[in-house]
């Protein structure tokens, strides 16, 4: 008598459980659908860092909620902006996007370097430790401002020649072939810290030196909120991966100025849709 109604019942459960599924699925869905498929396939992620195994698994589902945000939120807030805004390509310029598809000339090198007075993870007085004046000038005062509201930061690698990257690039081509090294190395040419515009920083812990788990962090908060108003945007973020190249790596910082810093980083955008200038072909 009774069997009847409880299987009634149990179907219906799983009507409702199968409908919540695929109300999920489809909120997910199309918002992936916005990059081309062929990138997907690749998954190329160089980083121009150092070598990090990326922990993208971990992270895929964070990734995709951030990517429906942020690709809902795109479409209806940069598109005027975006066409009115055209890609700045001057190497000399604090505005220059350099990515995978923009790269800088061979021999260029910023001729306004200088040694930015905050500390580093390490004490010599290199290449790596310098940044163009108005850069350095703007991380003096970022450094500054953290410190005073508790929390300490350091530099851990800044200005990178072309040579320098070429090395770096070469060297993990011989160990692990070119197409390994492509998925975590830039190619010469191709690294923003060419600039003399990018950093990366860590916490004054360092215990997560360029390393996903710098994410989080009450150094990487502080960057996420502060950054912008001494002139730098985190350049490779969250869910951003297929657009800027790159996996998320919120201790990449990037100066742009404080005006173009300030746009972005409300616009909850990288600095290629700033420029309408996406997908970067891998
Ligand atoms: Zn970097």
């Amino acid at each position: 008598m009774k069997t009847p109604l409880i299987t009634g019942l149990l179907l219906s459960v799983a009507f409702l459980f199968l409908t919540g599924c695929n109300h999920l699925q489809n909120d997910s869905d199309p918002d992936l659908s916005v990059f081309p498929q062929t990138e997907q396939g690749t998954e190329e992620k160089p980083s121009d860092d150092t070598s990090l195994p990326p922990a993208d698994n971990i992270k895929e589902e964070e990734n995709r909620s951030s990517l429906a945000e942020g690709e809902k939120d795109d479409s209806n807030s940069t598109q005027p902006e975006d066409s009115a805004v055209e890609a700045d390509t001057d190497p000399e310029s604090m505005a220059v996007i350099v990515n995978k598809e923009y790269s800088l000339p061979e021999n260029y090198e910023p001729d306004d370097l200088v040694y930015p007075d905050v500390p580093f993870t390490f004490d010599e007085m290199i290449d790596k430790r310098m940044m163009r004046k108005e850069a350095g000038e703007a991380l003096e005062k970022l450094f500054a401002a953290a410190a005073e509201d508790g929390v300490t930061l350091l530099g851990v690698s800044a200005y990178r020649s072309y040579d320098t990257q070429e090395q770096l690039y070469n060297n993990y081509v011989k160990r692990d072939g070119e197409e390994a090294a492509q998925t975590y190395s830039a190619f010469p040419g191709h690294s923003e810290h060419q600039t003399g515009l990018a950093i990366d920083v860590t916490g004054g812990d360092r215990i997560c030196v360029v390393e996903d788990c710098f994410a989080g962090t009450e150094e990487a908060k502080w960057l996420e909120e502060n950054a912008a108003e001494f002139g730098f945007i985190i350049r490779y973020l969250e869910g951003k991966e297929l657009i800027t190249g790159y996996k998320y790596e919120p201790w990449h910082i990037r100066y742009v100025g404080k005006e173009m810093a300030e746009a972005i980083t409300a616009l909850g955008v990288t600095l290629e849709e700033y420029y309408n200038v996406v997908p970067v072909s891998n």
